[in-house]
């Protein structure tokens, strides 16, 4: 495993690799790497020739200067767990060498950035995509994988690849979660564990909440998870929707003719989760 850590050396490596030909494939992370990153490293090295992983703690997706500085670092134990499981290259970029305004055009997103998380995090997707284009302009990928745990990014990114015509293929990989359902994420590990327990129910209640379809109206199922949700101490919900799992317009009749998503972020003891399923 190649770990390259300035743009010059990622660079060399990239045009070697374009000279041979060899199918690349892409997963940027940042890091504190857990079993839902590394199926996406899986999948990666089973579609392409040669995997590359990025981590990078993006500074300029947090909205919550705080968050940023309580996400989790764990570099050496990352790049063991990569290793572990067959990486190619890893590129741990230092901070002075990215640049924080780095977007090639700005494009039309059509409100997929305004909703949910764009909504509540206001900056979070012009960061995310500041540093995705520009991985993207480096690494130059044929594939780059995502996945479903990031539901809106995963469709911003869609987006962006069509708008700024990169010929890059966008993979989406499920959501991996832990055995009692809670979905993984890296701030998981910032969870006590009597929260973390409890944290489970997220999962269960978006569960339950599909199979209320039947008898209850979008909005009944709404007010319905809001009180389930916000009746566990120190859980507040920030926002559910049903929405169009193309669009992630919020839905206000069941309509059989397109995919619905119900999309969910939670503050469980002052810690951010978010959540999704088809519905
Ligand atoms: P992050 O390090 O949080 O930016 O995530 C890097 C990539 O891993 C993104 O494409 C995420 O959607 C994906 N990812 C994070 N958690 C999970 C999970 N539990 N299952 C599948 N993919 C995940």
């Amino acid at each position: 495993m190649k770990i390259l850590r300035t743009l010059a050396d990622l660079t060399t490596c990239i045009s070697s690799l374009k000279k041979s030909d060899k199918q690349i494939g892409f997963v940027p992370t940042m890091g504190a790497l857990h079993e839902g990153h590394l199926s996406l490293l899986d999948v990666c090295n089973t579609k392409s020739d040669v995997s590359v992983v990025s981590i990078y703690i993006n500074p300029t997706q947090f909205n919550d200067p705080q968050d940023f500085i309580n996400y989790p670092k764990t570099l050496d134990a990352d790049l063991a767990k990569l290793k572990d499981r067959k990486c190619d290259i890893v590129f741990v970029p230092d901070p002075g060498e990215i640049a924080s305004d780095y977007l090639a055009k700005p494009f039309a997103l059509n409100g997929l950035d305004t909703v949910l998380e764009g909504y509540y995090r206001k900056g979070h997707f012009n960061g995310v995509i500041n540093i995705v284009s520009l991985l993207f302009e480096l690494v130059k990928p044929d594939i780059s994988f995502f996945g479903e745990k990031d539901y809106q990014q995963l469709a911003i990114i869609k987006a962006m690849v069509k708008a700024l015509d990169f010929p890059i293929e966008i993979y989406a990989c499920p959501t991996m979660r832990e055995a009692d359902g809670l979905a993984m994420s890296s701030r998981n590990l910032r969870l006590s564990p009597y929260y973390r327990n409890k944290a489970a129910k997220i999962y269960e209640v978006l569960n339950q909440a599909k199979l209320l379809k039947a008898d209850l109206s979008p909005s009944q199922v709404k007010d319905w998870v809001y009180e389930r949700i916000n009746e566990e101490k120190d859980f507040k919900i920030e926002y559910f929707t049903i929405a169009n799992s193309l669009t992630l317009q919020n839905i206000h009749s069941w309509e059989t003719s397109i995919q619905m998503r119900a999309l969910i972020a939670v503050y469980c003891d002052g810690v951010r989760l978010i959540d999704n399923i088809e519905f």
